[in-house]
């Protein structure tokens, strides 16, 4: 937009043809597929705003409730808006207070929720680090008797997006040396140092079983893989399992002070099943607002903006050192790993399509 035409556009402050880096690319830009982010159904007509303005065509909500307590209510905001908001069910944990037969139980609730509309089923971090069983046992991520779940989420083809553990820096201790202290300093309930609770390594080593006993079994292993302090491994495993996906949510910060090169490569290699995801997570009030993580005070509009902006520079050009999408994860910027044209529509919207039956 020339100069003169900016200075006068009545939409000012916000507009996105009006800045200089616009916040949301150009109409022919990659079809985009949030495949992570979290809101209840009275923040679905919000969604859809920031939505338009960011320019994302469709997202996966995976705050879909269960069967009976709020997923129906999910499902039903979903259809107001065709083609654009892919809801995952979620578990009612109350089963495992119940005793055996759990999993059983579990898997019964899956087939509900797919007749129900889910596309998938999401599991949260608190498997293996706070959900207990009937006797008040921590239940690890890989108990046997939640296999029912996964095998039949096989049957109901209903992917399974899996959040497992948290960033390395939240096991060791709080102090200013910890690369984490400004965000563990806003939430100190998010240290696990001196809690008794397993390690990092032991809930990935769970993980990888849990994926290994399901083959036909579609995992979508989010935050990177959990992984994405050691981009290595995470490449590692997608090439052990054939079922395994990851999401980039949340963790643009982390994976992109990996040399640029080499995670190009590794983007490359796993072309077909990274997922691009935010974590955006977005409440009913203004001021509830999840963009990756959530500082001490609510993001602003420039906030949104810087979010957006950045994510897109880190995977479309070959920018260096520029600040990431979410200052409160960490003091270091990131290298951009320009990946090519179908490289991009793959991750950015091809691959969640594909895996939600799209396409
Ligand atoms: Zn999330």
């Amino acid at each position: 937009m020339p100069r003169l035409a900016a200075a006068l556009c009545l939409l000012a402050v916000g507009c996105s043809r009006c800045a200089k880096e616009p916040a949301s690319p150009p109409r022919d830009r990659p079809h985009k597929v949030d495949a992570h982010t979290h809101f209840p159904p009275e923040a679905t007509a919000r969604v859809i705003a920031l939505m338009d303005q960011y320019g994302l065509d469709a997202v996966v909500n995976l705050s879909g409730g269960t069967p009976g307590r709020g997923l129906e209510a999910q499902v039903a905001a979903a259809e107001r808006y065709p083609g654009r908001i892919f809801v995952f069910a979620n578990l009612d944990w109350r089963h495992t207070l119940l005793g055996p037969g759990y999993g059983e139980r579990m898997a019964e609730d899956l087939i509900r929720a797919k007749a129900a509309g889910a596309k998938g089923l999401k599991i949260p971090k608190a498997l293996g680090l706070a959900i207990q069983d009937a006797q008040g046992a921590l239940l690890p991520v890989d108990d046997p008797g939640l296999d029912p779940v996964f095998d039949r989420a096989a049957e109901l083809s209903m992917p399974v997006s899996i959040h497992v553990g948290d960033p390395v820096a939240f096991w060791l201790p709080p102090t200013p040396a910890n690369e984490r202290f400004d965000e563990l300093s806003v939430h100190p309930g998010w240290s696990y140092f001196g809690e008794s609770v397993p390690t990092w390594d032991e809930l990935l080593g769970a993980l990888e079983r849990r994926i290994a006993r399901h083959p036909k079994t579609t995992f979508i292993s989010v935050h990177f893989g959990n992984a994405p302090e050691y981009p290595e491994r995470v490449s590692e495993l997608l090439d052990r399992y054939p079922n395994l996906y990851v999401d980039t949510a949340a963790r643009v910060p982390e994976i992109g002070r990996y040399p640029a090169e080499k995670m190009r490569a590794l983007f490359e290699k796993h072309q077909d099943r990274i997922l691009f995801g935010t974590d955006l997570g977005v409440g009913v009030e203004p001021s509830q607002l999840m963009l990756g993580s959530t500082g001490a005070t609510p993001p602003t509009r420039a906030d949104a903006d810087h979010f957006f902006r950045a994510t897109w520079r880190y995977f479309e050009t070959a920018d260096r050192a520029f600040p990431h999408p979410t200052p409160i994860q960490g003091r270091w910027t990131i290298d951009g790993i320009s990946l090519p044209g179908d490289v991009l529509e793959k991750v950015y919207g091809g691959n969640a399509q594909r895996l939600l039956g799209l396409r």
